[in-house]
């Protein structure tokens, strides 16, 4: 299978470079209307992880949405922009914030684009997705290029989990709880909802541990895109000087043929790629890179990564508290405490807390062994 990635240029978030950006990328594959029937109605993803401001590259930026909306409005579709993040049940945040402090909102009202939940839902296989899908004629992916301390990236493959909707999510990462089956999982949704366009939001992405507040922005000046997830997520694992298959989604994604993960068989259009040197990865992913598989097998019960609370950064929100699918987490006083019998290091209270709360430390047997 060989699949084409269009590489664009994008040095800033301003509307108009992102406007002819994302257009040079289309372009280069062939135009929109490759992808999409005009006037037809348009299901746009972005990833809305938390209710935090563009500059935290933690969401897809707003002027990424609202270039995108215009290239859908230039063959006359109607488009739709919703996100299902993990704020919902007993959380203080909530969507609306969500969207508004992202900016998602602003930028709907202004390019006349209908900002919707994903409060109903229809089981698709597995899956309890959101019922937009069965309203609009296609599904466009527009995630955010960013790390992730359980899947090592949060990409295009990644990206399309949000259309679970809200806390059954904690289910999934309860039942799904290892690496191995968490990926495979993700690949199940991906198959079941397949966009028929990626966009990787890549002008400033998120380094070190992502994907929310503990993550570092760092400017990486690029739009990504292509009809192919498992090839864009391939292009932004080099980008981190790692290989397609350290990605356990993509890798999971290529074995079932679901597209190429071989940079051989992947063809670049536009600006040529460039490792982001020096990109700093997600500290809990290092253990499997520096470990080999078979010692990692017998001792992985002990080398672990842990969180812990920094008490001074934390609101007592309670967010990680509704998060941990393991109920590894009770509020105590002024901040919170962890049951570490319970915990199996998934990370979703770090991922959502508002923040950046909740660190990460090493096992004494990961600390002797130099990791
Ligand atoms: S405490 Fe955090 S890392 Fe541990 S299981 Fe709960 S959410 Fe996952
Ligand atoms: S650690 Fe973060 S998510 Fe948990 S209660 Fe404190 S501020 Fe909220």
């Amino acid at each position: 299978m060989s699949s084409q990635v269009a590489l664009v240029k994008c040095l800033s978030y301003e509307s108009k470079e992102v406007e002819s950006s994302l257009k040079k990328a289309v372009d280069l594959l062939g135009g929109i209307t490759v992808f999409i029937r005009p006037q037809s109605r348009v299901l746009l993803k972005p990833n809305l992880l938390m209710a935090k401001e563009p500059e935290y590259a933690i969401t897809t930026h707003p002027e990424v949405i609202r270039a995108c909306i215009r290239l859908l409005k230039g063959i006359d579709c109607r488009v739709v922009v919703g996100d299902g993040p993990s704020v919902w049940g007993n959380q203080i945040e909530n969507i609306d914030e969500v969207y508004e402090r992202s900016g998602t909102k602003a930028v709907c009202a202004e390019e006349g684009a209908e900002l919707v939940k994903f409060e109903n839902r229809r089981w698709r296989g597995k899956f309890p997705l959101t019922t937009w899908l069965d309203q609009c004629d296609y599904l466009l992916n527009l995630a955010k290029f960013k790390t992730h301390g359980f899947t090592v990236l949060s990409g295009a493959i990644k990206n399309n989990f949000g259309l679970v909707p809200g806390t059954f999510k904690t289910e999934l990462h309860k039942t799904y709880a290892s690496p191995q089956d968490f990926a495979a999982m993700l690949v199940d949704v991906y198959q079941q909802a397949k966009p028929v366009l990626n966009i990787i939001d890549a002008v400033v992405s998120l380094e070190g541990d992502g994907p929310g507040t503990s993550g570092k922005p760092r400017k990486t000046n690029r739009l990504l895109v292509s009809a192919d997830a498992i090839a864009l997520d391939s292009i932004l694992a080099l980008m981190m000087s790692l290989r397609p298959e350290d990605i356990l989604t993509t890798k999971e994604a290529a074995k079932r043929g679901l597209g190429s993960a071989e940079p051989s068989t992947i063809e670049i259009l536009g600006d040529s790629l460039a490792v982001e040197e020096g990109f700093i990865l997600p500290a809990a992913s290092l253990l499997d890179r520096k470990l080999a598989q078979q010692v990692l097998k017998l001792i992985r019960g002990f080398i672990r990564y842990y969180p812990y609370l920094e008490p001074d950064k934390c609101i007592t929100c309670a967010a990680c508290v509704a998060n941990c699918p393991h109920k590894a987490i009770r509020l105590k006083g002024k901040g919170i405490i962890f049951d570490y019998q319970k915990c199996v290091s998934c990370f979703c209270c770090q991922e959502v807390c508002p923040q950046a709360a909740i660190k990460l430390k090493k096992s004494l047997l990961a600390k002797l062994a130099g990791l």
